[in-house]
C-alpha cells in the first residue's frame, strides 16, 4: 500500500487550486442560487456548476474516456475531493449518479446503457435518484414488494418507494423491483433505470426532523419501463444492487467534511466556556478534542487503503462499512460536543445577532442522526463487518 503524494500528484493540486482561484465569483453566484443565465434557480445553478467542473476536468476524471471521463489516476479524483471540500466550494449536484449509479452502469451495464447515460451523469444534466428502500423493506431490502410484470418489451411497475434522496428534483432513477415472487426473496429481484417524468410516478417530499425535504416517497402506479432499461439479466438485480451499495458504503466516510466540522468545532472551542471557564483549559474537553482529531486521522488513512485498492482494480467491498460506520459515529459525537459547549446559542437561528456559525451546530446536529441510517444502518455495518470481512458465522440464516 502506498499512501504517499507524488510530485505529479502535488503539481496537479497546484493546478486545481490555480482553477479554484480563478473561479472563486462562480462558486459564490452557485451558492446564491444563480445560474448560467443570471436567473436565480438554485437547482439550475447547482447543475451548471457541476458541469462547468466536468468542462474544467474536475468530474469523472478516472473514468473511460469512451464515456466521457478522463482517464485520470484514482489519486488526482482524491485531490480534487480534497481541494474543492477544503476551499468550501460548492458540491456536485449529482452525488448519487456519479458515486452509485454511475460506477454500477460502468461494471454492470450494457453499452448502449453506458452511452446513453453516463455522460449526462457526469455533466450534471440528469440528477438521480435511488429506489430501493420501501416501507416494511430497509434493512431487510431483499423483502422488497414494489412488482414488475413483464408484458411485451416492457415492465410494468406499482408499488411504492420511500426515503428517496433527492426525489423531489430527480431526472431518473434506480429501481429494485420483484420480478418473480415465487422465488427465494433475493432471487426474484430485477434493476432497472427509470424515468422519473415517466406517466404514473408520483413523487411525495417528506420533511426531516431539520425542516428539510430533501427526500421523499416515490408511487409507482402501473408505469410503463422500457425492457431495455434492464441492468443484468431478469431476476438477477440483487448482485447489483449490493455492489451499489458497496459504492455507496465507500463514498459516504467524507473525511474532508469530518475535518472542515473538526476546524469548526475547534474555533468553538477557543471561543467557549465549560463550567465557567474557558473550554481550552478544561482538560475532558482536550481529551474528546483530540481523540476526535486521532479518528479522523484513521478514517483519512482507511479512505487511502480503500484508493490504494482500487488503483490495483479492486471493487470497493464490505469493507466499506468500516469506513461508513465509524465515520457516521464521529459526526454524531462532534455534532453532539459543539452543542454541549455552544450551549442556548446553538438553538439561535440566522436571523438572531448572537447566531452561532450561522446556526450550523443545530442543523449539524440533525443532519447528523441520518447518517447512521442512510446508506444501511450502523447495526447492519456491524452485520456486514461480521459476516462479510471477518466472515464469522452468520447470526440467523434467512
Ligand atoms: C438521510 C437518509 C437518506 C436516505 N436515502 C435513501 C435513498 O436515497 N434511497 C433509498 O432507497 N433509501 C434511502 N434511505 C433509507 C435507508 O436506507 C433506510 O432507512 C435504512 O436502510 C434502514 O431501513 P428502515 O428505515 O426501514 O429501518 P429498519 O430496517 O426497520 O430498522 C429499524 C431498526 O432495526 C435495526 N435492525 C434491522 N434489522 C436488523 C438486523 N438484522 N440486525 C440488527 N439490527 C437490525 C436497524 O438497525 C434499526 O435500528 C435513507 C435514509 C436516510 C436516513
Amino acid at each position: 500500500m502506498d499512501l504517499s503524494f507524488s510530485e505529479q500528484d502535488e503539481a496537479y493540486r497546484q493546478k486545481l487550486r490555480d482553477w479554484i482561484a480563478g473561479n472563486k465569483d462562480l462558486a459564490t453566484r452557485t451558492m446564491k442560487g444563480i445560474d448560467d443565465k443570471g436567473d436565480r434557480n438554485p437547482i439550475q445553478a447547482m447543475r451548471d456548476w457541476q458541469r462547468h467542473l466536468y468542462e474544467a476536468g474536475y468530474v469523472g476524471m478516472s473514468w473511460p474516456k469512451a464515456y466521457g471521463g478522463y482517464e485520470c489516476s484514482l489519486t488526482e479524483q482524491v485531490i480534487v475531493n480534497e481541494e474543492l471540500a477544503r476551499a468550501h466550494l460548492p458540491p456536485t449536484i449529482n452525488t448519487i449518479g456519479l458515486t452509485i449509479v454511475a460506477p454500477t452502469l460502468i461494471q454492470h451495464g450494457n453499452e448502449d446503457q453506458k452511452k446513453e447515460h453516463l455522460k449526462r451523469i457526469l455533466r450534471g444534466d440528469d440528477i438521480w435518484c435511488q429506489g430501493f428502500s420501501e416501507p416494511g423493506a430497509g434493512s431487510d431490502l431483499a423483502s422488497l414488494r414494489t412488482a414488475a410484470v413483464v408484458e411485451d418489451d416492457q415492465f410494468v411497475v406499482t408499488g411504492q418507494k420511500v426515503w428517496t434522496s433527492v426525489g423531489p428534483i430527480a431526472d431518473r432513477c434506480v429501481l429494485l423491483v420483484r420480478t418473480d415472487k415465487d422465488a427465494p426473496k433475493r432471487e426474484g429481484i430485477t434493476y432497472l433505470l427509470v424515468d422519473m417524468k415517466s406517466e404514473g410516478i408520483t413523487v411525495q417530499p417528506l420533511r426531516n426532523a431539520g425542516g428539510g425535504s430533501h427526500f421523499s416517497e416515490v408511487f409507482f402506479d402501473e408505469v410503463k419501463v422500457p425492457r431495455g432499461n434492464m441492468v443484468g439479466e431478469l431476476h438477477g438485480g440483487w448482485a447489483i444492487a449490493r455492489s451499489t451499495l458497496d459504492n455507496e458504503r465507500s463514498g459516504l466516510s467524507g473525511v474532508v467534511a469530518l475535518e472542515n466540522n473538526f476546524k469548526k468545532l475547534l474555533e468553538l472551542v477557543e471561543a467557549g466556556t465549560r463550567s465557567g471557564k474557558p473550554a481550552l483549559e478544561d482538560p475532558q474537553t482536550l481529551n474528546q478534542i483530540a481523540q476526535y482529531w486521532i479518528e479522523i486521522e484513521g478514517l483519512r488513512y482507511l479512505g487511502y487503503r480503500t484508493l490504494s485498492e482500487q488503483l490495483k482494480g479492486q471493487k470497493p467491498g464490505p469493507q466499506a462499512s468500516v469506513g461508513k460506520l465509524f465515520s457516521s459515529k464521529l459526526r454524531q459525537a462532534m455534532a453532539k460536543s459543539a452543542l454541549e459547549i455552544a450551549g442556548p446559542y446553538a438553538a439561535l437561528t440566522k436571523k438572531s445577532p448572537h447566531v452561532l456559525n450561522r446556526g450550523r451546530w443545530v442543523a449539524g446536529f440533525f443532519d447528523s442522526l441520518g447518517y447512521s441510517i442512510g446508506g444501511g444502518t450502523s447495526e447492519i455495518m456491524h452485520n456486514v463487518i461480521a459476516e462479510r470481512v471477518l466472515e464469522l458465522p452468520r447470526s440467523v440464516e434467512d
